[in-house]
């Protein structure tokens, strides 16, 4: 039973920010969150402009200027402000050609967003194993994937990389493969705007690319994506298919099935305004990454997958630690249990896709590297919004938890 006296479960970022530092004992109780939403004063400013300016409705003067703004970001000719990124995974297949009876030869280190985008399209996924080093396809696998593939008479209909945590993939070795079989790329850049891959940034690699803005991501439109091309007829494509396929003219006239998939305005006002924010939230990101790789820099058998990213190939998204039980005399799902009884959240990394009750039956071209990321992975926390004192809270339990098997 609900009593309207009762404190909302559903603000908590509002207790964090009214705990003071430094008295441990009551703050033990607040919990630290792996990627909760940072948002203040200037997203509600855009937000209420919009509202008082009447952009209610899905379209308006937020959602071009957001697309046109993110395209800007990104160095791509167009972008398709959408109602998630599954969406703009959805419609980027479509617009490339994919069709039911396909192949699509994804990652198997993903999130079933991915793969649910490929059976939407009635295609079948083949999964591809990891880099062990990042998390990424491995580009080896994918060249001997595509080989056997068309030995075999199947029409691939796509290769979908994933930017797995934030880190883009190894796009100047994935694209010339997917071309020398005549393949499109669609990039799974959900993870990763901000990031660059030799010098180029995420979301620009390929033939086209999805970015997120769910509540989780590194900026967010609380529910959103987009789809980013050069192409322009996929772009229109994706366009035409986002608003259920409306012929241009005033009766209702349809020639294809079309979805509801377009982005509100009064969402892309906010996802302007955390546009405004993208490289500081980004910079805090990297400060917290730091902080992590500095504790577990003395600590055998343990590592930051990807490692520091300094280099711009990485913004950071999530931290995920791994490690080497052997080496390190304790596993990664033991700090995970240690962290929760203070209420800090920490996520394993994701299941892979063949290990999915789901897609069990698909196609897998196997190494044993995302299995193993998997059982021995840890997601810290790493939103942005965190305050130095809850940082300094985590990195205090960790150092408790080492100390306790060290000593
Ligand atoms: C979040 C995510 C998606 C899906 O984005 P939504 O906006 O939640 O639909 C797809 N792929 C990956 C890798 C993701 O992390």
């Amino acid at each position: 039973m609900t009593s309207p006296t009762m404190p909302t479960a559903l603000t908590p970022t509002v207790p964090t920010a009214l705990t003071p530092t430094g008295t441990s004992a009551p703050s033990a109780r607040v919990p630290v969150l792996l990627s909760s939403p940072d948002v203040g004063a200037l997203e509600e400013d855009y937000v209420l402009a919009a509202m008082r300016g009447g952009w209610i409705a899905p379209a308006g003067p937020d959602l071009d200027a957001f697309e046109a703004e993110i395209a800007q970001r990104v160095g791509v000719e167009y972008a398709v402000g959408l109602s998630s990124g599954t969406a703009a995974l959805h419609l980027g297949l479509l617009g490339l050609g994919v069709r039911p009876g396909d192949v699509v030869v994804t990652s198997t280190f993903t999130f079933a967003a991915t793969v649910n985008a490929i059976v939407y399209c009635g295609a079948r996924p083949v999964f591809i194993d990891c880099d062990p080093a990042t998390g990424n396809m491995d580009p080896c696998l994918l060249a001997r994937t595509l080989h056997s593939l068309e030995g075999e008479w199947e029409r691939v209909g796509a290769v979908v990389p994933v930017d797995l945590f934030g880190k883009a993939a190894d796009y100047s070795r994935i694209v010339p493969i997917a071309r020398a079989h005549h393949v499109p790329v669609l990039a799974d850049a959900a993870e990763s705007l901000g990031s660059a891959h030799a010098g180029r940034a995420a979301g620009s690699w390929g033939d086209a690319a999805a970015i997120s803005f769910n509540g989780n991501k590194i900026m967010t439109t609380s529910g959103g994506g987009m789809l980013l091309t050069d192409d322009g007829d996929v772009a229109a494509r994706a366009r035409h298919l986002s608003t259920q396929a409306r012929e241009p003219v005033a009766h209702y006239e349809h020639r294809d099935v079309g979805y509801n998939y377009r982005l509100s305005n009064l969402l892309a006002a906010l996802g302007r305004a955390q546009l405004v924010r993208l490289d500081a939230m980004i910079a805090r990101r990297h400060e917290i990454r730091r902080r992590y790789e500095e504790l577990f820099a003395e600590v055998p058998g343990a590592r930051i997958l990807g490692g520091a990213g300094t280099d711009g190939s990485d913004n950071a998204w999530l931290t995920p630690l791994v490690v080497d039980p052997d080496e390190a005399g304790w596993d990664a799902p033991a700090l995970g249990e240690w962290l929760a009884r203070t209420a800090i959240e920490t996520r394993p990394l994701w299941k892979p896709m063949h290990l999915q009750p789901v897609f069990a039956h698909a196609r897998a071209e196997l190494t044993g590297a995302a299995e193993h990321l998997f059982r021995h992975g840890l997601a810290l926390p790493s939103g942005s919004a965190l305050s130095d004192a809850e940082v300094e809270r985590v990195l205090e339990e960790i150092r408790g938890f080492l100390g306790r098997r060290v000593r």
